[in-house]
């Protein structure tokens, strides 16, 4: 039974018995686990506040071979998510991030790249309220490409020509791009202008901080895209993540 450790990001926990928690971590060096952290729910508890939902801490913990939930041992605060306690639209962003990351990220799959992001992500400060769509809609690009569910919107999806900076688009079937000929000969579809296509673009470019910078002035837009990109996930997840309310924060 060896003792692992590693950084992680906790997505959220649950009473278990009198004084124990179960902790959904989402570890750097594991990928997702879900452990019981012995005593947490008691006033002198080892674990003091470090396992509140949205911070990043250092844990230890034992695995059994035989058992799905690990045994956690210890937890060190790296970072808190204090800043967003006071804001009920960041922490409803913050919910979703951790409900897509337990819909899409395979346990025991660890995952570099969306660590740093998730991370990232939850370090913002929103200068509004409304920005928190533009954190939510750069993370569900990021969940969508990491699992292969992002179609490449760079290209016609039927005749694969790259699309040129300035074309219109339309959306087809499987959520691919179809260009001005190749729409002749099918159903017409919502449109795509190339706005759209550089905000999607623009997601995957830069890191969140700078994307939520960018797009203040183009929240209409990302709230149009997230429509779209709501639907795509509900199909990729095989159930609807958010309500359509919810889904048009
Ligand atoms: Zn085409």
């Amino acid at each position: 039974m060896p003792l692992r450790e590693s950084d992680s990001i906790v997505l959220k926990t649950y009473n278990l018995a009198e004084a124990d928690r179960i902790v959904v971590l989402f570890t750097r060096e594991f990928g997702m686990i879900r452990g019981v952290a012995k005593g947490a729910r008691r006033l002198k508890s080892k674990f003091g506040s470090s396992l509140e939902p949205f911070s990043e801490v250092h844990v230890e913990y034992f695995e059994k071979e035989d058992r799905e939930l690990v045994s956690l041992q210890h937890a060190e605060l790296i970072r808190s998510s204090f800043h967003a306690a006071a804001s009920p639209e960041l922490l409803e962003t913050y919910a979703h991030l951790a409900d897509l990351l337990m819909t899409f990220a395979p346990p025991h799959d660890p995952n570099e790249t969306l660590y740093r992001m998730v991370r990232a992500s939850l370090s913002v400060t929103l200068a509004e309220p409304t920005e928190a769509s533009l954190l939510k809609f750069y993370f569900e690009i990021w969940i969508l490409r990491l699992g292969g569910f992002l179609p490449d919107w760079t290209i016609c999806g039927a005749c694969r020509r790259v699309l040129s900076e300035a074309e219109t688009a339309t959306l087809g079937e499987g959520y691919q791009l179809i260009c001005g000929t190749c729409l002749q000969t099918r159903r017409p579809g919502e449109t795509i202008s190339p706005s759209y296509r550089i905000t999607v673009a623009d997601a995957q470019r830069l890191p969140p901080a700078e994307f939520i910078t960018e797009k203040r002035n183009a929240i209409d837009i990302v709230k149009e895209l997230s429509r779209i990109v709501g639907r795509l996930i509900a199909t990729a997840s095989g159930r609807p993540v958010l309500s359509e309310s919810k889904a048009n924060l």
